[in-house]
């Protein structure tokens, strides 16, 4: 749109679940951007840098004046980078100028915490940021290590008990596959600990693709043997068994995943795990998605 008020740097990313959000980027790209499994920012033009706060704090103002806007999902890759104090201010421009917001989320990596005290936390909650995707991946060591994702399970579970703390909900993404055969029962164990003893309101599993190729990812994981479908559902299996959760909406309905499962967990539990057997061992009737399907 010509005279849309924001401005942005393709490519741009969000969760699957912000879809009728208003994307603002606060910031450009990932400030990590390490794991090697992952090429959302790889390009030249996503280098990471903090957007400039005179410009982002117009465009609020003017895209308030244009339209009523509900939802504000904070881009790019880890807005909770910014300081607390930067973060309350583009908060309160939106609370301004786009009074009709209900919810504020972000994209959060567990380091962009270290700092910030759950009192900070709390402020930016009461400021309006009502959610956080964080993408553990893995609660495993020795995956978290391999895919040089930067975090530990220790540094997961203090960001999430943070964010619970703070009255955040927690949106946790894992990703299925992640281990390859030989740390696939460690990953799905250890994912469910972490996950068991953080309680997130909400988790997804997607399942790891390299649509552009694996060189970066074996650089750190030579041995990597990719799971096949069979094996995607067997370590979703594991993950569920080994589950104690007491409310968290589940989802692997992403367009990676070949099986789609949603439910509540605990409620849910047996039922979400007799759809994993039945795509075990009667895949044609468990209505799979093909590969063309997958949108990858
Ligand atoms: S932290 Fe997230 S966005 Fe950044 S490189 Fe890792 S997976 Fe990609």
């Amino acid at each position: 749109m010509q005279d849309f008020p924001i401005s942005y740097i393709e490519p741009v990313f969000r969760p699957p679940s912000e879809a009728h959000s208003l994307i603002l980027p606060v910031t450009n790209g990932c400030s990590w951007n390490k794991c090697t499994f992952c090429e959302m920012y790889t390009q030249e033009q996503k280098k990471f840098r903090a957007r400039d706060e005179a410009q982002v704090l117009d465009e609020i103002r003017l895209t308030g004046e244009k339209m009523i806007v509900q939802r504000v999902f904070l881009a790019d890759g880890d807005a909770l980078v910014l300081p607390t104090r930067r973060l309350l201010s583009i908060l309160q421009a939106i609370r301004e100028h786009m009074p009709e917001v209900e919810r504020v989320s972000s994209y959060c990596l567990p380091r962009n915490l270290r700092k910030k005290s759950v009192d900070e936390l709390k402020e930016l909650a009461d400021a309006g940021l009502r959610m956080a995707y964080v993408g553990c991946e893995s609660g495993d060591e020795e995956v978290l290590a391999r895919v040089n994702k930067g975090e530990t399970y220790e540094s997961s579970l203090s960001a999430l008990d943070k964010l619970g703390q703070a009255g955040i909900t927690r949106s946790v993404m894992i990703l299925n596959g992640l281990g390859g055969t030989s740390l696939s029962e460690q990953h799905a164990d250890n994912s469910a600990r972490l996950m068991n003893e953080s309680q997130p309101e909400f988790l997804s599993t997607l399942v790891v693709s390299f649509p552009t190729g694996e060189a970066r990812f074996r650089e750190g994981f030579a041995d990597f043997r990719p799971l096949g479908q069979q094996q995607l559902f067997v370590e979703v299996e594991r993950l569920l068994q080994r589950l104690e959760l007491r409310d968290t909406v589940f989802r692997s309905d992403h367009a990676s995943n070949y099986l789609v499962l949603k439910g509540t967990l605990g409620a849910d539990k047996q039922r979400l795990l007799a759809q994993v057997r039945q795509a075990i061992e009667q895949p044609q009737q468990a209505r799979l998605r093909q590969e063309w399907q997958r949108g990858l």
